[in-house]
């Protein structure tokens, strides 16, 4: 059945200026899943000034913090309950496995926002030396008015990565989901308000980037932009936040490496590679899209990967025995295809995969193995976003790190060997936010998430997050 959803702006479910809507589709079965009002510019605005009343009016800002953590504790727990709501909904919409939303991506946004809960009393300010007729102190002060534009491939988890430090801290936001994916976002609103978070602290506008993204990127009532997409479109957002320079944090893109050297356990090194790279649909930022294999053991590593990419189920995202849905659209199936259609023409050669699931309709692809790559083709270079591993191969430390290194992007890269010292020494050398040492993707709410390079710059997730936040006041008092 059809949902509707609307504009969700100071409590308030209410349809766009423009009356318009749009649709969402199911991507297993190309069908419509949901009609969403679609806010344009003149709605972005109702937003910020509904945020904006909300901070003014200190009922959030000014709640004692324990108060506010108790708060976002109990969206938390209803959250829990709703879990396998939720997970439907997500899953339905953006084509994670339903084991995908349910035990993974739906768990770990319920974790990161108890972790920010627990974090809103503990936000602290220095008393910083000082002779004894002064007196100097920093407090941390909430920003404002958070405006927040989030991707599909984890509609609630990577919103959630901004709204738990975004409120614990005090401050109101305006969120843009993908249109592609707002309906598990919307539902999380009716969430956050029955557990009694104030009207206005939170706000969503699902609409297309062109339009509400770019209003809201570009409003001069905004105090900060927090953005994760794609680098393309982290340039065009950097450039509308230097109009009224507003502080930014861009978690972008990425093509990270994954090195096995000869001493890893093979088994495992095998099993986390697919799950780095397969997992998701390959839609993920942090995807292990490059696999570099020691020359030594390349012959091994590669049955074992081909082996283990065929075994995958491919199909319905929501029958709990699926192991990879599908993609999230057409245009996403259409750029794998090029993509791949690339590394052939280059001389890659094709071990498994390379094709859309016959049997289904919907927007499937198989798991996919490109072998015989070099550092220069198109698809050792640019993000597919999709379930094709390019395999490179190397022929020591000095050679993988080169080769690793060797990118526009500095996500996340993961090292599989058994050789402690040479395990940090890599991790030492890549230049990447995140280094996985004998294993991939995983994520904690306590650990700093972000890029370096052309990934972005910011740290979500951690106490570091809380930074992005918050802005340090200074006083100085004579005594
Ligand atoms: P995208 O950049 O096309 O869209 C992301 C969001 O930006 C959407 O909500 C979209 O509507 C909005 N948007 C598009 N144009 C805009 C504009 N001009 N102004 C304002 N907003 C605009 O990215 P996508 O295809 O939805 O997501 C995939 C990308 O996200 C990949 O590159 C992936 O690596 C990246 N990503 C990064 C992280 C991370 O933590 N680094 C996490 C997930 C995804």
């Amino acid at each position: 059945m059809t949902k509707e959803y609307k504009l969700f702006i100071e409590g308030k479910w209410t349809d766009a200026v423009s009356g318009k809507t749009f649709e969402t589709y199911n991507p297993g079965t190309g069908e419509v899943n949901a009609v969403v009002a679609e806010a344009g510019k003149e709605d972005v605005d109702r937003a910020v000034q509904a945020a904006r009343n909300a901070f003014e009016s200190n009922e959030w800002k000014n709640m004692p913090p324990g108060e506010r953590g108790r708060l976002l504790f109990m969206a938390a727990l209803k959250m829990r309950e709703k879990i396998e709501h939720l997970a439907e909904v997500e899953s339905r919409e953006c084509g994670l496995t339903i084991k995908e939303t349910q035990f993974i991506a739906l768990p770990a946004t319920i974790d990161v926002l108890e972790f920010y809960a627990g974090l809103a009393n503990k936000v602290q300010g220095e008393t910083l030396a000082s002779p004894p007729d002064r007196l100097n102190y920093t407090i941390r002060e909430p920003l404002g008015i958070i405006g927040a534009v989030v991707p599909w491939n984890f509609p609630l988890m990577l919103a959630m990565w901004k709204i738990a430090p975004a409120l614990a801290a005090g401050n109101t936001i305006v969120l843009k989901p993908a249109e592609q994916t707002p309906s598990s976002l919307l539902e999380l609103m009716e969430i956050f308000q029955e557990a009694g978070i104030p009207d206005g602290v939170i706000n969503v506008v699902p609409g297309f980037g062109k339009e509400a993204g770019s209003a809201l990127v570009s409003h001069p009532g905004i105090d900060k932009i927090a953005f994760t997409g794609s680098t393309a479109t982290g340039r065009f957002i950097m450039r509308a936040a230097s109009q009224h320079l507003k502080p930014l944090s861009l978690e972008l893109g990425g093509k990270s490496p994954n090195i096995i050297f000869e001493d890893a356990n093979l088994a495992n090194a095998v099993r986390m590679a697919a799950f780095g790279i397969y997992f998701a649909q390959g839609q993920v930022c942090a995807a292990g899209s490059r696999i570099f294999v020691q020359d030594s053991i390349y012959d091994d590593f590669m049955d074992a990967f081909v082996k283990q990419a065929k075994s995958i189920k491919v199909g319905n995202q929501l029958d709990m025995a699926t192991q990879m849905g599908p993609q999230i659209s057409q245009a996403q199936l259409e750029r794998i295809e090029d993509y791949v259609a690339a590394g052939l023409d280059e001389g890659a050669n094709l071990l498994t995969g390379g094709e859309r699931l016959a049997s289904r309709d919907g927007f499937f692809y198989t798991p996919t193995i490109l072998e015989n790559v070099s550092n220069e083709m198109r698809i050792a270079q640019e993000e597919i976003f999709g379930p094709v591993a390019s395999v490179i191969r190397f022929k020591d430390e000095e050679d993988a790190l080169r080769k690793a290194n060797d990118t526009i992007y500095g996500l996340a890269a993961g090292v599989w060997t058994n050789d402690i010292k040479r395990g940090h020494r890599m991790a030492r050398g890549l230049k990447s936010g995140t280094v996985w040492l004998n294993t991939y993707s995983l994520l904690d709410s306590a650990a700093p998430f972000g890029g370096t390079k052309q990934s972005g710059f910011g740290r979500e997730l951690g106490i570091q997050a809380m930074d992005m936040y918050t802005e340090t006041k200074h006083v100085w008092v004579d005594l």
